[in-house]
């Protein structure tokens, strides 16, 4: 099953792509992965993309399709893959279609106040960048990470001020996304103001629902 998950920053997609992943057996391909893996390692993709990334501004098309392009002709994507923040634009889209044929598009939405909680509530670790939530997901020792005893902090851009500009922003460059996939008919909206746990469960009967009437 080939999978494409949409939706606003904070509202949990990476999550639910990482769980689904885990659950089907496919891999979790998230272009802002491979491009701070990259920064991370300095290669020269990394260096070609580092100062976008780094601004939060968007890569230019030709760089990502060209990657994504790559990515998808490994061998573990053959039987399918869930794609995460990929395709950012309508070009993105319509260039993924000559890549391969997608067969599910989620889209996921909650209402504004649900995912300015979920992301102003984000704390992450300084060194090791493991991500906590003060309601959600506490640390044991407040401030301080689980896992390497790093110092935890926001994200500029997780403050709600900046989140509600954010989702603004998202809903302008996502809107012809969102209506390319649903004039294909492939586009199901999920409702995401619910637990990792059933969103999740809710994707799967989506799934093994389109997978029964393929065979
Ligand atoms: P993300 O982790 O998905 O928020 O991505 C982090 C950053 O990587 C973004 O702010 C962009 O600079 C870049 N990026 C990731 N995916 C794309 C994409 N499909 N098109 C353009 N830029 C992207």
């Amino acid at each position: 099953m080939k999978i494409v998950m949409l939706g606003p920053p904070g509202i949990g997609k990476g999550s639910y792509a990482k769980e689904l992943s885990k659950r089907l057996n496919i891999p979790h391909i998230s272009t802002g992965d491979i491009f701070r893996e990259e920064i991370k390692k300095n290669t020269d993709l990394g260096k070609r993309v580092r100062s976008y990334v780094e601004k939060g501004e968007l890569v230019p098309d030709d760089i990502v399709v060209e990657v994504v392009r790559r990515r998808l002709s490994e061998s573990d994507c053959a039987k399918g893959f869930i794609l995460d923040g990929y395709p950012r634009t309508l070009r993105q889209a319509e260039e993924l279609d000559k890549i391969t044929k997608i067969d599910l598009v989620f889209n996921f939405v909650a209402p504004l106040e649900v995912i300015i909680d979920r992301v102003s509530g984000r704390r992450i670790c300084r060194k090791c960048g493991a991500i906590y939530h003060i309601k959600y997901k506490p640390p044991r020792k407040e401030g301080v990470c689980d896992i390497c005893g790093g110092e935890l902090y926001q994200r500029e851009d997780d403050k709600p001020e900046i989140v509600r500009n954010r989702l603004k922003i998202y809903e302008e460059q996502f809107r012809p996304i969102v209506q390319y996939y649903k004039n294909k008919g492939i586009l199901v909206t999920v409702n995401a103001a619910r637990t990792i746990d059933e969103v999740v469960k809710e994707c799967v009967s989506i799934i093994k629902k389109l997978e029964s009437y393929k065979v």
